[in-house]
């Protein structure tokens, strides 16, 4: 990999983001766990029904199962059997009809449902108040799913429906990627823990919360050395420490070019790091690489710039290394609510919220757009995005990506 920093040259957003998801590779370890177990995980391959849902021809409504031949109008047909949803039938009597209900198999030989909003019950049977349609009322065997079809595809995230369709196939227990153990490093010798008197000069940890939240949304699960120390030989061990720990090591901070950024010389000792500029705003440093073998994310140290690298850049990275289909986000057109006549040279994900404006949806930005604040993150809906040297027109459309496409809810 070639690093456009040595040049001073910015990369662009999409190449380095065609970079990490050229080097990531997906973790092939499975395991098998119950479908109660299974929601959020990724299915490790392919999955047929070898059932049809429904397994047989059933009522829609509740109502009478007729032979569509015997209906003559007005003429009253007894009732030769009665089937409950979950009890077999038997074949319909010609010249009579079976009471049914939803969910009820059809009887062979009935070939459709009048519903019993339009019938009237009589002391010898029922009458029909309007004529049926042949077949009508009849949910069809294999009209859900028939034998053989795919229903799930290897790299798809199980959400609710997906357990509920598994369920429907009679599967209890589903071949799932293991889990991604990522190893969280924040240096800074400023920080402290929340829980823990804050002496003028120090700040808050916020950066180590904000990414183990987003990485158990994706299903990792995270370790942590705690906060490590501005040296270089904290910075190392640290991340040796990490590398045995670890499929995957993020750090923030540190990954600039000052005296006390110890990131870059210490993975280089390790392993070996590529420094990007990157042309996004927030968040111009990243680096990656490896430390002993383990791959290494260095997202800058600014909050709001550790939201945005990690979401944009460090995410998709970690969902092909998960074994996902799709890491992409989907983004939507929406209408901006300010204006802004600034040309600004990188890529920016400006914090928005959406309200919508008489049926259209407008982006209003957030109060501040600093890489330092991250409460802006709290008022917002998700990311704008906003290309290179572009200006900001009210009422123009831009590509929005919502928080809950990243996993940032
Ligand atoms: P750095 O890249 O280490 O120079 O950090 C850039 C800015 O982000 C500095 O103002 C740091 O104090 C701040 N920062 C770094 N790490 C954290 C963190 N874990 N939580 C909150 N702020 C941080
Ligand atoms: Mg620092």
């Amino acid at each position: 990999m070639n690093c456009p920093c040595d040049t001073g040259k910015l990369q662009s957003f999409e190449s380095a983001l065609a970079q990490l998801l050229s080097a990531a590779i997906p973790i092939q370890e499975t395991e098998i766990v119950a479908l109660d177990n299974a929601l959020g995980r990724v299915v490790a391959r392919d999955i047929t029904s070898s059932i049809a849902v429904p397994p047989a021809d059933n009522s829609a409504m509740d109502g009478y199962a007729v032979r569509y031949a015997d209906i003559v109008s007005g003429q009253i047909l007894p009732i030769s059997q009665r089937v409950a949803a979950g009890q077999r039938a038997e074949a319909i009597k010609p010249g009579t009809v079976v009471r049914l209900f939803t969910g009820s198999e059809i009887p062979e030989g009935a070939d459709t449902v009048i519903m019993q909003e339009e019938s009237i019950l009589e002391d010898d049977g029922v009458r029909f108040t309007t004529l049926p349609k042949q077949g009508e009322h009849i949910r069809r065997a294999g009209q859900d799913i028939n034998i053989g079809d795919q229903i799930i595809a290897q790299g798809t995230l199980l959400a609710p429906q997906h357990l509920g369709v598994l369920a429907s196939i009679g599967i209890a227990e589903v071949s799932v990627y293991r889990r991604l153990k990522v190893a969280v490093l924040n240096t800074g010798d400023e920080l402290v823990m929340p829980g823990a008197s804050c002496p003028k000069g120090k700040i808050y940890n916020s950066n180590y919360f904000t990414l183990a939240g987003l990485l158990t949304r994706l299903g990792c699960d995270v370790w942590t050395p705690g906060v490590v120390k501005d040296t270089p030989e904290a910075t190392a061990q640290a991340l040796a420490k990490a590398a045995v720990k670890a499929d995957v090591i993020i750090s923030s901070g540190g990954v600039s070019v000052g005296e006390e950024d110890h990131v870059k010389a210490a993975v280089e000792s390790l392993g070996s790091l590529n420094l990007w500029r990157l042309a996004i705003k927030p968040g111009k440093p990243l680096a990656f690489g490896e430390v002993k073998g383990t791959p290494f994310i260095g997202l800058p140290g600014n909050p709001s710039a550790v939201l945005v690298t990690f979401l944009m850049l460090a995410r998709p990275y970690l969902m092909k290394m998960q074994g996902h289909n799709k890491q992409q986000p989907k983004s939507y057109p929406v209408l901006a609510g300010f204006d802004r006549d600034k040309l600004v040279q990188r890529k920016e994900f400006l914090r928005v919220s959406v309200a919508n404006d008489n049926g259209r949806l407008m982006a209003i930005p957030a109060r501040s757009q600093s890489s330092g604040v991250l409460s802006s993150a709290v008022m917002a809906d998700g990311l704008l995005v906003i290309p290179e040297l572009h200006p900001i027109e009210r009422g123009a459309s831009y590509m929005f990506i919502p928080f809950t496409e990243l996993g940032a809810i």
